[in-house]
């Protein structure tokens, strides 16, 4: 018999109707108006023809309408295609082609992108919520079978062409309980969420919120003085970042200080600079480093608490109840011994949506290979090196771009760092730095300090100062547009 749970937004709303669950523009609305909202959108889109079975994809930006537009799919029993707005029309037509979606539901904020959408893909019908009157009774999906899949969502294309995640409700169920094991749920918690949506670091907060019963304060866009401010006189006690939101937000914060209400900064996404999880430390700053993806249906990998501190610069160990495990030259590596990350659990994805091969290749007897580079210490704690597909061979020796970045982001004048290996001669490929600065500086100076901490064989040939990292829609350095950019690669 296949798994299943009672709806989880119906359930919720029945049991603490209450409760805060979105505050969105100043307003704060309880589940049980949540729940409200959800069911009318689920008339309106059902009377544009979705139903069980159906994949519909959904581009939109943050926004309570958004939050219901996802609930009232799930409601419907539909898959939900998650777009990221940030992708151009011809992105965004090739994942509509590739996950199916028979039809997309989206706003008038995006008319010329969807525009361009229906020039390319005429199987879809597109909707834009603005215009969604008409109503009919929907089938409302009593339960959510674990197994089914809940979201296609694609991966943020950061090593190459997306791919398409199939996240079932079992892997979002999984996530929520592992993160909830890990960091405790408070009565009082309020998750902000200024990530976006679209990408599993947002969502994994709307599911959280109606799972847990808390609170979600949804912004539309990112800004450090509004977080800020929510953090220190709102009552927001976690925070999803990303190091570039985390280090505007210090900046902004200067010499104030957060209150003890607030119990967690969780920092994923990508590597962070050991000098800003320090900066942290200084200002007590709760950071809680964290590991994971989008085939892991968020994170999988958390420092607890009580290492917070102890185990500075590591992702900690498996969210109960998964695994982990690093393997070098197809043996389990060593403690210390850096390996690819091969992970095992509820929360990681059955496969890639249309994508055998890709399937077989990254995930063996359950174990995904998430094409990551780390290490576990000899006490069993995550180090995240750097991603496989990055990694610059200099003369034999592996140099992890991680490393370069963090040292550069130390220095004092220097704001962010991207790294990223060119072709040379000599060293088969050498390592080429660029930075965005906050002083004045010289290349001569900069290039000084890495001396300082970098074996000779990591210094960077060059640095370039730019005036900004180009980043994708999950906000994540695009080491290989660096190379493009600079025309050198
Ligand atoms: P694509 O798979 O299309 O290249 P992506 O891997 O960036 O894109 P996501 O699923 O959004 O897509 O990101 C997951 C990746 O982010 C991880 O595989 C890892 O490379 C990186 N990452 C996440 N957390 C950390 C961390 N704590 N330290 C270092 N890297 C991290
Ligand atoms: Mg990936």
């Amino acid at each position: 018999m296949e798994e299943q749970l009672p709806n989880w937004l119906k359930k919720r709303a029945d049991i603490t109707p209450a409760r805060p669950a979105i505050e969105f523009e100043g307003i704060t609305y309880s589940f049980k108006e949540l729940n409200h909202m959800v069911e009318e959108m689920a008339g309106k889109l059902a009377a544009k023809g979705a139903e069980r079975g159906n994949t519909c994809a959904i581009l939109v930006r943050n926004h309570l309408d958004s939050v219901v537009m996802i609930h009232a799919l799930f409601y419907i029993g539909v898959r939900i295609v998650m777009l990221n707005h940030k992708l151009t029309a011809n992105e965004l037509a090739w994942q509509i082609q590739d996950s199916q979606a028979s039809i997309l539901f989206s706003e008038s904020y995006f008319t010329d992108t969807l525009k361009g959408i229906e020039r390319e893909v005429s199987t879809v019908s597109v909707y834009i919520k603005e215009e969604l009157v008409e109503s009919v009774c929907p089938q409302v999906m009593a339960d959510f079978y674990l197994e089914d899949t809940a979201t296609i969502m694609y991966t943020s294309g950061t090593t190459g062409k997306p791919k398409g995640v199939m996240q079932t409700f079992g892997n979002h169920w999984w996530s929520a309980v592992g993160s909830a094991l890990n960091l405790g749920l408070h009565e009082k918690d309020s998750w902000y969420c200024a990530v976006p949506i679209f990408h599993i670091s947002g969502l994994s907060i709307l599911m959280r919120s109606v799972i847990y019963g808390m609170k979600v304060v949804l912004v539309e866009k990112f800004d450090e003085e509004e977080a800020n401010w929510h953090l220190r006189e709102n009552g927001v006690t976690i925070i999803s970042v990303v190091t570039s939101m985390l280090n505007r937000m210090l900046l902004n914060l200067g010499e104030r200080n957060y209150p003890s209400s607030f119990r967690c900064m969780l920092l994923g996404g990508g590597p962070a600079p050991l000098s800003l999880l320090e900066r942290c430390k200084e200002k007590d700053i709760p950071v809680f480093q964290t590991y994971g993806m989008t085939e892991t249906a968020s994170q999988i990998v958390t420092l607890t608490p009580e290492y917070s501190m102890e185990k500075i610069g590591s992702a900690g160990k498996a969210l109960f109840p998964s695994q982990i495990r690093i393997e070098a030259n197809g043996k389990q590596a060593k403690p210390n011994e850096a390996g690819e990350i091969v992970v095992f659990g509820p929360n990681v994805t059955k496969g890639y949506f249309n994508r055998v091969d890709a399937t077989e290749q990254a995930i063996k007897a359950g174990w995904l290979y998430t094409g990551d580079i780390g290490y576990l210490d000899d006490e069993g704690f995550l180090y995240v090196l750097d991603r496989r597909s990055d990694l610059i061979i200099s003369g034999g020796e592996n140099v992890y771009p991680a490393e370069i970045e963090s040292v550069l982001s130390a220095h004092p004048a220097v704001f962010e760092a991207g790294v990223t290996g060119v072709a040379d001669e000599k060293w088969g490929q050498v390592p080429l730095a660029f930075v965005v600065l906050t002083e004045e500086v010289t290349e001569q100076q900069l290039l000084a300090y890495c001396r300082e901490h970098l074996a000779s064989y990591k210094m960077p040939r060059e640095i370039v100062f730019c005036d900004h990292l180009p980043r994708n829609g999950a906000n994540k350095l695009l080491r290989r547009k660096l190379k493009k950019e600079d025309g050198r690669g």
